[in-house]
């Protein structure tokens, strides 16, 4: 018996559930495969039940799962070295959620400003950002219906375009208060968006030049997904000051982390944050594991080529297309965005078998497990086509 009455009703669901998975395959009870082309929103990018991540899971549950941050966590330092090792950061604070590692961001900005003797730091977001759910998060966020009827917000989020590094320099030159600039290298749920070619290091400067921190949320485009470690590693001398990391660190087990180097590294002190279930024993366990296994199994380059194929294929069949304004991706994070509402392409994949997701209405985005092989990545682009195709233009 499926029932939704006693969840609160803030999900507009797809009419499927799952049962198993395995690799880049989920069945649902009657034991009907589905490709999954979301990874549960970039999450499973090791593939589901993958049995490397299984085991360090379940030998760590009988270990030990938890002991609250009063006493040393080995594993928590074995992770902040890990992550500080990919990321060219000096300290990690390691949490839940994506929304509590942005958290985490704006706090160390906060401090950093009152540090500095600005009384009333404010930090600079984008447009149709997406920063997650708490109300500072939302705060960061795109304006509209991720905050509507959430007032008041806190203060101190100013905002300007994406993808326009002139408007950054022009505020951050008239508001000396500006103690930090927020954005994500590639914006994920605001429709796969992806800056031109020299954006993030020219904001890079001009943050040096402001003395404001650059703060780049990679919660979505991080962990190799765009080909990279990290998806602002596409361009030189873009590095930041802090970095968030969430969605794939754990394979699904909820963890995350804000790096952050310099300064920004040094700005929380004993007592000034914390968290009750940051950085267990278990979670730190299967980050390390995740971050192993990405590393072990290239999936860096594998999904550059994987992605590339795909990209390559869509521009192909679908470059010309009525309904279709625009195909973007950089390695298996790939938007295709339509002139109309692209639901009924959604509901065309599910029953045939391939998961995939619509963002910002008209906006396909696909977000596959990174060990998708060719053939799975063919069906992929081949059920999408097909669903673009069969729609009313
Ligand atoms: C998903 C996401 C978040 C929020 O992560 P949660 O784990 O849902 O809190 C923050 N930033 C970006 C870019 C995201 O994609």
């Amino acid at each position: 018996m499926m029932s939704v009455d006693h969840l609160m009703n803030t999900y507009a669901r797809m009419p499927v559930a799952f049962e198993r998975g395995e690799g880049a395959w989920l069945f649902d009870r009657h034991d009907r495969r589905y490709l999954d082309a979301i990874s549960g929103i970039g999450v499973c990018n090791l593939g589901h039940a993958n049995p490397v991540i299984a085991e360090a899971v379940a030998e760590q549950a009988g270990r030990l799962i938890h002991t609250a941050n009063l006493g040393h966590i080995p594993l928590q330092e074995s992770l902040a070295d890990a992550l500080c090792q990919i990321s060219h950061m000096d300290r990690a604070f390691i949490t839940n959620t994506g929304a509590e590692a942005v958290e985490c961001a704006i706090k160390i900005a906060r401090h950093y400003g009152h540090q500095r003797g600005i009384d009333q730091p404010s930090i600079l977001c984008m447009d149709s950002a997406f920063h997650g759910r708490t109300i500072a998060a939302i705060s960061a966020s795109s304006p509209g219906k991720l905050q509507q009827g959430f007032g008041p917000l806190p203060d101190g989020f100013e905002r300007v375009p994406f993808n326009d590094a002139k408007a950054v320099e022009h505020h951050l030159r008239l508001h000396p208060a500006c103690v930090a600039v927020l954005l994500e290298p590639i914006q994920g749920e605001g429709g796969v968006r992806i800056p031109s070619d020299g954006y993030l290091s020219a904001i890079r400067k001009h943050c040096t030049e402001h003395q404001a921190l650059l703060m780049f949320d990679e919660i979505q485009c991080g962990l190799y997904r765009t080909g990279q470690a990290w998806a602002y590693q596409h361009e030189a001398d873009a590095t930041p000051d802090v970095l968030t990391t969430a969605k794939a660190l754990g394979n699904g087990i909820p963890v995350a982390a804000c790096l952050a180097r310099g300064a920004a590294a040094t700005t929380l002190t004993p007592g000034s944050h914390g968290s009750t279930f940051g950085g267990s024993p278990l979670a730190c366990r299967t980050a390390l594991t995740v971050l192993q296994q990405m590393q072990a199994l290239e999936l860096g380059p594998h999904a550059h080529r994987i992605g590339t194929t795909m990209l390559d294929a869509f521009d192909r069949q679908l470059g010309n297309h009525p309904r279709v304004a625009e195909v973007r991706g950089r390695g298996l994070m790939i938007g295709i965005e339509l002139h109309d509402p692209a639901t009924d392409v959604r509901d065309f994949a599910l029953e045939h078998g391939v998961l995939i997701n619509v963002t910002r209405e008209r906006i396909i985005r696909l977000l596959p497990p990174l060990i998708i092989d060719r053939q799975q990545a063919d069906q992929i682009v081949e059920t999408v086509v097909e669903g673009i195709r069969a729609g009313a233009h």
